[in-house]
């Protein structure tokens, strides 16, 4: 009798595919970075800042995902050697299919680095591997110090957290001690790196553990 395979969740579909997504870009050498966050914790502005200070010898891919528009995909353009938008339409997050119909469309070949933006949401992307090596969570100031707490499921999983818009210090009430006793209790492994894009601060430590992960890839 013919053997009858059942997916057993969508979630079960789409791990498989994550992992068809990472033995590709294992293949061509790339090293997958899932960038997580609400939206307008400052994802696109990271990657503006942080692709022409890793130099011309990390070249970038970008896939960018949000419901509507290319305007995040225009922004990063000019900075990006391959860079492709998703419009997920109603989907409030990033799945591996939508991701490996992404990567079809990007030449990785001499790619160092291909960073995912995931749709702006604190639930959902969390749960979804999209073949990834690493998942970088962004929390900006504006946003509150009680964040790690409400969303554990999104920083749990964090391999880097950034804090993000620390120039904003200040001007909101922020607590830093918050964010570290929380962290303390659901992510002691991933380093957080206080920064903002806008005026530097913080660049050079992210700019470095990329560049760390990234030699841990190729060995070398
Ligand atoms: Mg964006
Ligand atoms: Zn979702």
């Amino acid at each position: 009798m013919k053997k009858i395979n059942v997916v057993e969740s969508v979630l079960k579909a789409n791990d498989a595919l994550a992992n068809e997504n990472r033995r590709r870009m294992d293949a061509a050498g790339v090293l997958a970075v899932n960038i997580m966050s609400a939206p307008g914790s400052g994802k696109t502005m990271l990657l503006e800042k942080t692709i022409p200070l890793l130099g011309p010898e990390q070249r970038c891919a970008v896939l960018v995902g949000d419901l509507q528009t290319t305007r995040d995909a225009e922004r990063l353009g000019g900075c990006a050697a391959e860079i492709t938008q998703i419009n997920t339409g109603r989907g409030c997050h990033l799945s591996a299919p939508q991701v490996s119909a992404g990567l079809a469309t990007l030449d990785l070949n001499d790619i160092s680095f291909l960073f995912i933006e995931n749709v702006g949401n604190m639930v959902c992307p969390a749960a979804h591997d999209l073949g990834e090596h690493l998942r970088a969570v962004l929390l900006s100031v504006p946003e509150g110090d009680d964040k790690v707490a409400k969303y554990p499921t999104l920083f749990q999983p964090a391999d880097v957290i950034l804090l993000t818009k620390v120039d904003l210090i200040g001007v909101v009430d922020f607590q830093f001690e918050k964010v570290y006793e929380d962290l303390s209790r659901i992510n002691t492994r991933a380093p957080l790196i206080e920064l903002s894009p806008k005026t530097g601060q913080g660049m050079d430590r992210w700019l470095a553990w990329l560049r760390q992960q990234r030699r841990g890839q190729t060995g070398s």
